[in-house]
């Protein structure tokens, strides 16, 4: 069985990210393969064998709270070292990263340095709708969102954008949103919630693809695109 991991909603649940692991599961089952969804809460065990493991989004306290167990626990590094996707949204993301900052007197918080990423508050929060242009494999496909955060992200060396902001904020200082480690490209970093995935379903069979390491087939998706045209033309209006 194929377990998509979803870590702490308790602390990482403020934005319905969890959406992101219906979909998953909803879209391999579409396609013949088993999938459960373990959700895992402060004081159990994080699965080591996860087939993809996802963060979400959550308030400055939980995310210390959550940084601290998962490297307490240690089985998100073990799960990610045998070939894992982990997929990190908004605090998620932060988290995995090298450092971010909390609280009002910009306290410096160790991440699980996952992703060459380094956070820090900036001067207003960044709220609204997020568009950004993902170059996917098939070429560039719009990722559509929304956007709650008051840390702006900086890429080192070790990450490489994940898309670009046509319409909102994103990682900010320098037009692009997310990232995704060089060393690693299973391990991404994202700030839209929406949930992402069920926003934008060729993220998630890209995710499913990585994870699987097989090609997956195309599903009807006559509905989900004109819903995504009446969005992308609602943000850009
Ligand atoms: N606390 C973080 C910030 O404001 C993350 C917020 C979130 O997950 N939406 O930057």
């Amino acid at each position: 069985m194929n377990k998509i991991v979803v870590c702490y909603q308790s602390l990482l649940g403020l934005y319905g990210d969890r959406g992101n692991a219906m979909v998953l599961r909803s879209r391999l089952a579409a396609r013949g393969f088993d999938a459960e969804i373990v959700e895992v809460e402060p004081g159990d065990e994080v699965p080591a064998d996860g087939l993809v493991y996802l963060l979400g989004g959550g308030e400055d306290a939980a995310q210390i709270s959550a940084v601290r167990m998962l490297k307490e626990d240690g089985n998100i590094f073990r799960a990610v070292d045998s070939g894992a996707v982990l997929f990190a949204v908004c605090a998620g993301y932060q988290i995995v990263g090298n450092t971010f900052t909390v609280g009002d007197d910009d306290q410096v918080i160790d991440g699980l340095g996952l992703l060459d990423v380094d956070t820090r508050r900036g001067p207003e929060r960044a709220v609204g709708e997020i568009l950004t242009h993902w170059d996917s494999p098939t070429g560039d496909y719009l990722i559509t969102g929304f956007e709650n955060h008051g840390g702006f992200t900086e890429l080192g060396k070790g990450a490489k954008a994940f898309a670009q902001v046509e319409v909102g904020i994103g990682n900010r200082a320098d037009g692009t949103e997310g990232a995704i480690s060089r060393t690693n490209p299973k391990i991404i970093g994202t700030y839209p919630h929406g949930p992402v995935l069920v926003r934008n379903p060729q993220l998630a069979d890209y995710l499913l693809e990585l994870a699987l390491g097989v090609e997956l087939d195309e599903l009807p998706s006559e509905e989900l695109d004109e819903l995504r045209r009446q969005r992308v033309a609602a943000v850009r209006r």
